[in-house]
């Protein structure tokens, strides 16, 4: 577990009336995947009606936090204010079956590769905003 990281300028989510189940959960390190209180399909990202059965009753469940990276790309240009580039943003595939878009923050771009295990962490920016960040799974015995 990173002890500290520098705070450093983010671009900052959306945060509507469809996705502020998910940051109110990364405020309290919780990584929240929306379900469907009828059917219990997951789904991310989150949206107003079940794609599986189209109801409009929604919940949301906790995810372990690991996933393995489905594909990535490495961001070089351009610039992003408060960002030292590379920056590694994966689509992980979480382990509850949704896929889910974030930066990776402990991989270097040449060492970053499709089924490489990830574990989430969370950066809290400030007192609003606490964003998922993606990190290596440590290895066994280490
Ligand atoms: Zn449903």
């Amino acid at each position: 577990m990173p002890a500290e990281r520098a705070p450093t300028p983010v671009i900052r989510p959306m945060v509507n009336r469809d996705s502020a189940y998910f940051w109110e959960g990364t405020r309290k390190g919780e990584l929240r995947i929306q379900s469907c209180n009828a059917c219990g399909a997951l789904r991310h990202p989150p949206g107003p009606a079940c794609p599986e059965c189209g109801a409009l009753d929604r919940g949301h469940v906790v995810a372990s936090g690991r996933g393995t990276v489905f594909s990535y790309i490495v961001h070089r240009h351009p610039p992003v204010p408060g960002k030292e580039l590379p920056i590694v943003i994966a689509l992980i595939d979480l382990e509850e079956g949704v896929r889910m878009v974030g930066e990776v923050t402990d991989v270097a771009d040449d060492e970053i590769e499709i089924g490489m295990p990830l574990q989430v962490d969370f950066n809290e920016v400030d007192d609003d905003l606490t964003l998922p960040i993606w990190t290596r799974v440590p290895e066994e015995g280490k």
